[in-house]
């Protein structure tokens, strides 16, 4: 252990987007919907092994289309002490949907995760972190359906998404339905720079130094790190046959780019992994940060 013991009594926050790379290929690609295949399965029971040889606990935010193909998974993870969350029920981004289509989409991934998990369901976050202004009923519709909390901001200023001006800890937003809790993905501030560093293709393309470094930053900070993960992430190979059959040719321009961006670096993201699961205590998101019971007001007012 290289970290300083007076350093570690922190807890911190592990989360999982699960997610089946193929069938995300052929959506994003194609538009089309097909239905997840089992390597998602398999990945995320290793990944799951994987924390539990830990003493790890993590939030799943996983896709109602996962829960409705594979409903023994969810109720593996939520027999195993995991929290299950909500990635939505396709992996559509929120701002492709209209308001009435993202709320019957949620609706129908909570109902799909609580009855094959048995457990109610607190947390959502976005596919691809795809709430921002163009949305502003987003909010208003989770907190409707009696979401505690959201976690899709990325409080730097990205290619693709977030949003540099949004608070780095635990904040409370306002809806029609009263306070939702927003869980911001870990940046570190360094100088005037925010830099990501909360898991995914951080965790996947930087070194080791980086993480060690912004674990060490954030404790320095007293914040408890959030941290995003794809089962996909420890998996080595995808289904080429699978690709060939639901990709025509022309669909299948530029793969190789694609493919060598979200695949390079996945033998060592297992290293960084174990490394981190080896160093730091981790909890899924509601436990964290309290957010198991309805906010109190006080509680809400002091964190706004
Ligand atoms: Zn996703």
């Amino acid at each position: 252990m290289d970290c300083d013991p007076a350093m570690t009594s922190l807890t911190h926050a592990l989360s999982v987007d699960v997610e089946d790379w193929n069938n995300l290929v052929v959506l994003n690609r194609t538009g089309r919907i097909v239905p997840p295949q089992p390597a998602v399965v398999h990945n995320t029971e290793r990944m799951l092994e994987l924390f539990q040889a830990h003493g790890a606990r993590a939030t799943w935010f996983t896709l109602g289309e996962v829960a409705d193909a594979y409903p023994a998974l969810i109720r593996k993870l939520a027999d195993a002490g995991q929290e299950i969350g909500v990635h939505g029920y396709h992996h559509h981004l929120v701002y492709t949907l209209t308001e009435s289509a993202f709320r019957e989409a949620i609706r129908r991934a909570k109902d799909a995760l609580e009855q094959a998990g048995g457990q109610a369901v607190l947390g959502y976050r976005a596919p691809a972190f795809s709430i921002d202004a163009r949305v502003p009923w987003a909010l208003d519709v989770l907190a409707e359906l009696g979401f505690r909390y959201d976690s899709s901001v990325f409080p730097f200023r990205g290619r693709r998404y977030g949003d540099p001006r949004a608070p780095l800890t635990l904040y409370a937003r306002p809806t029609r339905h009263g306070p939702l809790m927003e869980v911001p993905l870990t940046v570190v501030d360094w100088g005037s720079r925010r830099l990501p560093c909360a898991g995914g293709g951080y965790l996947r393309h930087f070194p080791l130094a980086y993480t060690r470094w912004a674990m060490r930053a954030v404790e320095r900070r007293r914040r408890p790190a959030v941290i995003y993960l794809h089962p996909y992430e420890i998996d080595e190979a995808y289904d080429a046959d699978f690709l060939h059959q639901h990709l025509a040719r022309h669909e299948r321009r530029g793969f190789g780019r694609v493919r060598w961006l979200q695949y390079r670096g996945r033998s060592r993201t297992e290293r960084k992994l174990r490394w981190l699961l080896g160093h730091y205590r981790f909890d899924g998101l509601a436990r964290v940060f309290g957010l198991e019971a309805a906010p109190s007001p006080a509680r809400v007012a002091a964190s706004a």
